[in-house]
């Protein structure tokens, strides 16, 4: 396993989520992974795939974490595209602030791409609750059980 030479940082926004300290627009949970609503979507119906298991990005993440998760991020792309009647999916990935990372708990960003519309930039406007809520359940019909 390739490691990091910076520590993971325990108060993160996204650990405080996962220990269900600050709420979140909840689509899919197991002992593994949360799937949430990014609130300051790309895209509509932009999601992030979190690992329970505490990493600071994919560097120094845990292999056997690893594994379980390209998987999940494909059901979690398919459910995504057929909710959002999308035309296309880009999962990005960021490590470290010089190539744009801002939280620091490993997440995948899955963004729905439709024909036509330029996505918005990265974490410029937030969404309004009730939007964002309405789109975690029309993605939640869709996705089947995950590992
Ligand atoms: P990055 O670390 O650059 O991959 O991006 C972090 C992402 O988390 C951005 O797209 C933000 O819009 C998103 N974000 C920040 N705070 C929250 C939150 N409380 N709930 C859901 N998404 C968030």
């Amino acid at each position: 396993m390739v490691e990091c030479d910076v520590e993971y940082e325990k108060d993160n926004i996204f650990a405080k989520i996962l220990r269900k300290e600050i709420p979140n627009f909840t689509v899919y949970e197991n002992d593994n992974i949360l799937v949430m609503m990014d609130i300051m979507p790309m895209s509509r119906g932009h999601c992030l795939l979190l690992p329970k298991a505490p990493s600071r990005n994919l560097l120094d993440a845990n292999d056997e974490v690893l594994g379980k998760i390209l998987p999940a991020i494909k059901k979690v792309a398919k459910a995504v595209k057929k909710a959002m009647n999308a035309d296309g999916i880009i999962i990005k990935q960021f490590n470290e602030d010089a190539a744009g990372q801002t939280v620091y708990h490993l997440h995948f960003h899955i963004i729905p791409a439709y024909r036509g519309e330029k996505l918005a930039r990265h974490a410029d406007r937030k969404e309004d609750n009730e939007i964002l809520a309405a789109r975690a359940k029309e993605i939640a019909n869709y996705i089947e059980e995950i590992d």
